[in-house]
């Protein structure tokens, strides 16, 4: 049975009028699962008037009780939390396990936005000059946006409008149209934790949809998640119209393997970094260099990764689901196909994997490359597949400048044994999140989401203080009270009662 995918306008859910239909599949297998009518320009816009009118309300909610409502929808989220995970899993291919762990990291920015209170708080200097002090308030912007991706359709749809709702504005997001039941159930949980009508707008559809938001005045910050080109599209088109602009883009994430770390915790935490999710995650290890003798770990390394078996959302033993699209599959294919030509040893080729009775879904299995050269396309580009590209460098100084010319600046490991040598390439390397033998170095909520170069467009990052800030403007007020006021105020003719 194919399901009508809703938009969440002006407090009422709806099929929408559009014409214009976006079919959702099943990655496993490509048969549809879903339909969206994508939004029209009138119910875009009608989600934004709606928007604005209830700015003007929700901004005066005194900030506990918007936290309350994050309160409850966190308390929602944990109790749906299942429930959610598997129309997740089902409508992008992902494990159960992944899908929960999508789910809950996405919470954790909820539990994060029940602190709001604190996390608003200016700034105050008394006596700045005689009599006079100076003190900031933080307010909500207006309207916010946010654009997000197929990859995360939990998480990085919670990584925004929780915390720009919680600062008082209210909000538009346009989910990824590849997996939109996710996104459609997180905005009906958060009207049954309490939201008022206009808080939150839910539209679906493609560019058409981002090109209204990214235009009208109303919109005051824009929040993406996305591709590269895309990314530097929204951060470019939203800048230019004057808007307030996050975009956080692709990546291509390396590891530096030093033959002083620990080689069966490499090898365990790179096979699931690599391949885990298919390989799409923007903070995937795609690059691993291998510094000296560590290079003697490729065989054993390509051994583990051989033995991962793709396989159904519910299937236990599967390592990871299938790639989201035929044409992310064909790009992961033809990315192989270039690498074998340009000349790296692909030694585990993951091309031609299937699934028995799920032929037609999207697959690849692991895959690795050797002998990997920063001019070949596999190494150039985001392969966002489950690819591991091996390279060989003869010194922790040579990786370190590999790691720097790369243009992205996501993510990235160090494993080593050495606290010399991690707090070397701590400090030297550029790039966001470094994990030191943590393959993955995601931040916590309370910390930011802080990629660098090409990953990221823009200064405030997600989640933490910094989403605050980007969410919110400082206003500065400087007063100054005469005491000589207080004896007219204490008078017998001004007294109270
Ligand atoms: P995408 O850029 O194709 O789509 C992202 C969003 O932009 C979707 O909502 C889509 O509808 C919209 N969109 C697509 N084309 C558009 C256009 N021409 N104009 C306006 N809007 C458009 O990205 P995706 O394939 O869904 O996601 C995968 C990418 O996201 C990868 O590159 C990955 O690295 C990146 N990503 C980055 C991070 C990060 O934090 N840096 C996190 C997750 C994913």
């Amino acid at each position: 049975m194919t399901i009508q995918v809703k938009h969440y306008i002006d407090g009422e859910f709806t099929h929408g009028t559009g014409t214009s239909q976006i079919t959702v599949t099943n990655p496993a297998n490509n048969q549809p699962i879903a339909v969206i009518n994508a939004a029209t320009s009138a119910e875009v816009h009608a989600a934004i008037a709606s928007a604005k009118a209830a700015f003007k309300t929700w901004k005066e909610v005194p900030v506990s009780e918007r936290a309350r409502v994050m309160l409850r929808y966190q308390h929602l989220l944990k109790e749906h939390h299942d429930e959610l995970a598997t129309i997740l899993a089902k409508e992008t291919g992902k494990t159960f396990e992944d899908a929960k762990g999508d789910v809950w990291r996405g919470i954790e920015v909820v539990e994060h936005a029940c602190n709001v209170a604190s996390l608003l708080m200016g700034e105050t200097v008394e006596n700045v000059a005689r009599s006079i002090d100076t003190y900031s308030y933080t307010q909500p912007l207006g309207v916010c946006a946010g654009i997000t991706p197929f990859n995360f359709p939990a998480m990085i749809p919670l990584w925004m409008f929780p915390l720009a709702i919680a600062c008082g504005n209210t909000f538009i997001l346009k989910p990824s149209e590849q997996d939109p039941m996710t996104p459609q159930r997180l905005v009906e949980l958060f009207v049954e934790a309490g939201a008022p009508k206009g808080v939150l707008q839910l539209v679906h559809g493609d560019k058409t949809a981002v090109d209204i938001l990214l235009a009208d005045p109303a919109i005051k910050a824009i929040s993406f998640v996305g591709s590269v080109a895309v990314g530097q599209y929204i951060y470019k088109t939203g800048t230019d119209n004057l808007k307030r602009v996050q975009a956080f883009a692709g990546a291509k994430n390396h590891c530096v393997i030093m033959p002083d770390a620990n080689k069966q915790q490499v090898i365990n935490n790179l096979v699931g970094a690599s391949v885990g999710a298919a390989g799409q995650r923007c903070m995937a290890l795609s690059v691993a260099i291998f510094v000296g003798a560590a290079k003697e770990w490729i065989p054993e390394l390509k051994d583990a990764l051989a033995k991962v078996r793709p396989g159904l959302w519910d299937d236990k033993e599967a390592g990871y689901g299938p790639v989201i699209s035929p044409a992310a599959k064909a790009r992961v294919l033809k990315l192989i196909a270039q690498g074998k030509e340009e000349g790296a040893e692909c030694v585990l080729d993951g091309s031609h994997f299937t699934v028995k009775g799920y032929e037609e879904g999207n697959w690849v299995g692991p895959t690795m490359f050797t002998k990997v050269t920063t001019d070949m396309s596999i190494y150039k580009e985001e392969i966002f597949g489950p690819v591991l590209c091996c390279m060989e460098s003869d010194s922790l100084d040579e990786a370190i400048e590999l790691v720097n010319a790369s243009p992205y600046g996501n993510g990235t490991s160090i494993f080593t044994a050495s606290g010399a040598a991690a707090r070397k390439y701590q400090h030297e390397v550029e790039v966001g999140q470094v994990g030191i033998n943590v393959p993955i170095p995601v931040p916590l909520p309370f910390f930011s989401f802080t990629g660098w170069k090409g990953s990221f467009y823009g200064d405030q990052h997600a989640y933490g203080k910094q989403a605050v800030r980007f969410y919110t403007e400082t206003k500065t007020i400087t007063s100054r009270w005469y005491e000589s006021d207080i004896a007219i105020a204490t008078a017998p003719n001004m007294s109270i009662n």
